[in-house]
Parts: structure tokens; sequence; C-alpha cells
């Protein structure tokens, strides 16, 4: 499974929501960077610099990290994956592993929101958790590559009929009875 959605909104809250109730392994690409730049890997600090700008990570390197962490273990099962594919070219990238590895995406969710929602959310969120970026030139930035780029991804999956759209608004409890109920019709269809 894929969970796509703009920032702040909520994607990473349900993934794990959804990763307890189907007993699947979420994986979060901007968590598993954010771990590397606390870290102070080599990955982190090459990963910061775009991060701190609102910029998406090169793909060589999202993808190289994606593919390193797709080859373990717990993953054989099955997955979801949180903030990723971002790009086309990741969407290239991802059908290939899975071809490799003879497995098939059942149900891509988009959460959806309005903007300027999302704006506010996440000027909120940078007060709790002072992400650093969360202010809102980088959040507008980060936006804007949401509909520049990660949009084509979406009409994407539409084209292949896995996707299915859930309204990210409302309480987050509210949000995860839609996605589960989301997730069961695709599972039904
Ligand atoms: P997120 O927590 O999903 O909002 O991701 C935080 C940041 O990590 C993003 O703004 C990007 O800089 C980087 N990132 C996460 N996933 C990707 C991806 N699939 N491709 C490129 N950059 C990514």
């Amino acid at each position: 499974m894929l969970i796509i959605g703009p920032p702040g909104s909520g994607k990473g809250t349900q993934a794990e929501r959804i990763s307890e109730r189907l007993g699947v392994v979420a994986i979060s690409t901007g968590d598993i960077f954010r771990a590397n730049v606390t870290g102070e890997t080599p990955l982190g600090i090459e990963a910061k610099e775009y991060m701190d700008a609102g910029d998406f990570v090169p793909d060589t390197v999202t993808n190289k990290m994606v593919s390193d962490r797709l080859s373990e273990a717990d993953v054989e099962d099955g997955f979801l994956l949180d903030g990723y594919p971002r790009t086309t070219a990741q969407v290239d990238y991802l059908d290939q592993i899975l071809a490799n590895r003879d497995q098939k995406l059942d149900v891509v969710l988009q959460l959806t929101a309005d903007d300027e929602e999302l704006v506010a959310r996440l000027l909120g969120r940078a007060e709790e958790t002072g992400r650093s970026d969360d202010n809102e030139a980088v959040i507008r930035h980060r936006l804007d590559l949401y509909h520049e780029q990660t949009e084509a991804v979406v009409a994407k999956y539409a084209e292949r009929g896995i996707l299915s759209q859930v309204d990210g608004i409302g309480r987050i409890s509210e949000v995860t009875d839609r996605v589960m109920l989301a997730v069961k019709e695709k599972q039904a269809a």
C-alpha cells in the first residue's frame, strides 16, 4: 500500500493507525531522513539542506534508501509506504523494485485537503514540534512541489485503477474510519 498526501494532510498519523490495524509495516521516507539528520549520518548530512529548504531530496539518494529499506526481512509480506513515491521517476523505480520481487500494489490512498487548511495546520505544528521545515515560506514551497510533481504520481495510479481518495479534513479518528473503509472497498474490488 501507499499513502500519498500534501504536507500536513496527516499521512504520517494515518499511516501509523493503518499499520496498527492491519498489522502491516509502515515506512516513512520523511522519518528515515529525519532520523539520519539527527544521527548526523552521511545520508542525513546530504538530505538536510534539501529538507530545510522544503525541496525533494534527489531521486538517486531517495531511491537507494527505499531500495535498501525494502530489502529487509520485515517487509516480505507487504508494507505501507508513507511519502514515497513523490515523483514520476520514483514511481518507475518502485515499479521495478516490485516487479523484481513479484509483488504488486493493492491500493494507493490519497489524503486530500485544501491548501489554506494545510498551511494553518502546519503553522500550528511548527509551534508544537519546531520542525525546521515548518515555516510559512517553506510550507508553501512544499505545497507547490506537491501540486507540480506529486499530483502526476497520483494520476498514474488513478489510471491503473488502484487509487482511493479520502477526505483528510476532520477528527483523526473520523479520517481513520474513512481510510479503513476505502481500504476494505479496494480489497473487495
Ligand atoms: P515528510 O515527512 O514526508 O513531509 O518528508 C519530509 C521531507 O523529507 C520532504 O520535504 C523532503 O525533503 C524529504 N522527502 C521525504 N520523502 C521524500 C521523497 N519520496 N522524495 C524526495 N524527498 C523526500
